[in-house]
Parts: C-alpha cells; structure tokens; sequence
C-alpha cells in the first residue's frame, strides 16, 4: 500500500502522485518518483526528487513497499536545478554515494569536492542536475569499500586492493541515471566528469552525450594518491601535475 504523504493534495499534482513512467525507446529501468520539494543549499535552491526502481515484472504500478528488497528498496535522488524539460546540453553529474567523504569528511577521495564544485556550476550555468546514485565504493558497497581501505592502509593502491577482495575495479551501474534523465524529459546533456568511460556507458544506455565537462578539484595530501592511480590504472582525465613527489602511502598511513 502506498501511503500518501500529508499536505495539501494539490501539491502533489507535479508529481503526478506516484507517477510511474517507463522508457519506450530506452533500456533504463522502470522508476517511481515517490517525492519531491524544493530544498535551499549553500549553492542555491534545488528540487530534490526521490526515485526508486520498480522491480521488473511490476511495471504496472505495485507497491513499492511491498515488493521493496535490496536494490529495488534503495532510493535514489536526482538534485535539479531550474528547468531542465526539454533542455539540450545541459550539465549534469552522475555521482555514486560516499559517505565516507560526504558525510564524515574522509579526506581519502575527491567525491564530496567534485560533488560540490558541480552543484556550484550547475547553480553558475543556470539549470542542470546531479543524478545521485546509492552505490557506494565504485558499487562494491561500504564493508568491501573499507575493507579495501584497510589494505591500502597496507600499502596497496585501490585497484590492487579491490583485486585481492576479488573485486571488481567498478561494479557501478548508470541505468537508473538514464531513467531519470528519461523521466525529467532532458534531450542531451553535457556529462560533468573525468571518466571517458562513464561518457560511453552513459551512451551505451541511450542517452545524447554533447560532450564532457572535466571536473578539476585540487588534491590533498591523502587524495593524491588515489586520484593519480584513476589517472594511471583507470583512464580518467586528470592533469599529470597530479602525479607530484608526494609519500602519500605514508602519509594516508599515518606513518
Ligand atoms: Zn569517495
């Protein structure tokens, strides 16, 4: 049963009240917006709107609480800024969740800085969206993330450490991205990343991919590392001034 949320009912009408919308020319995934309100950050006001995925043979609308497991019970957000339907080109980052960085302040990735520097674009540009995954460590989750993190602790970089988990690289999937960019009626976007191979995949997934904006954050004595082996083992476009005589391994040790 889906219980309505309290308030005037007449604010729910561009939500269409639990709209369910399926894609008929792309392979995304089935989503529900389950909620949506506007919400003021440092950057500037955003529309903070609630998906989930609709589990497969329940496209016809069932009840999210009732068929809600694992991946299906996650909830994902896309974070709006100004009027994206219709809009070609616009800005938008696809970010997978951190909370080691987003929330605790964990200096070992660049997640929350590159969150941050573009929802303050997207704000400068006028209209675009973060389309905010819930697949934290690359899509690993967060007990293989820190197990992985107590190997580098040992002296291993992250791909080595996720190989000696048995590990993928990047089990991140994009589907419920295009989804949403499908739901919100954007025509094509300009992707906010430094990965080429997020472009394909987003591509691969249907969507209009104008072009690239890199997303440059400064480093810092423990991400540096890190952020040199993306550059290094996992093609992402990042500047070589990066790769600095840095003893990072001792420093993120603490040792
Ligand atoms: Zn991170």
């Amino acid at each position: 049963m889906h219980v309505p949320p309290k308030g005037d009912p007449a604010s729910l009408g561009s939500i269409g009240k639990f709209e369910v919308k399926r894609s008929s020319k792309k392979p995304g995934p089935a989503l529900e917006l389950h909620a949506s309100s506007p919400i003021p950050t440092q950057f500037g006001e955003f529309e903070l709107k609630v998906f989930a995925r609709i589990p497969p043979g329940n496209e016809s609308g069932g009840s999210e609480s009732e068929a809600a497991t694992g991946e299906t019970a996650r909830e994902h957000v896309a974070l709006v800024y100004g009027d994206v339907r219709g809009a070609r080109a616009l800005p938008v980052r696809v970010h997978s969740e951190c909370m080691t960085s987003e929330v605790f302040g964990s200096l070992k990735c660049d997640c929350k800085a590159q969150l941050e520097w573009a929802m303050a674009e997207i704000a400068r540009q006028g209209a675009g969206a973060i389309l905010y995954l819930r697949q934290e460590g690359r899509g690993i989750g967060l007990a293989n993330k820190i197990r992985a993190y107590e190997l580098q602790a040992r002296g291993h970089d992250t791909v080595d450490a996720n190989r000696m988990l048995g590990l993928p690289d990047d089990a991140r999937n994009y589907d419920i991205a295009a989804s949403m960019l499908d739901y919100l009626g954007v025509e094509s976007i300009r992707l906010m990343t430094n990965n080429p191979e997020k472009v394909r995949a987003m591509r691969a997934l249907g969507v209009q991919v104008d072009d690239r904006i890199p997303v440059v954050v400064e480093p810092n004595t423990f991400s540096a590392g890190y952020l040199e082996t993306k550059r290094l083992r996992m093609s992402h476009d990042l500047p070589a001034y990066l790769n600095q005589p840095v003893n990072v391994k001792r420093a993120a040790n603490g040792k």
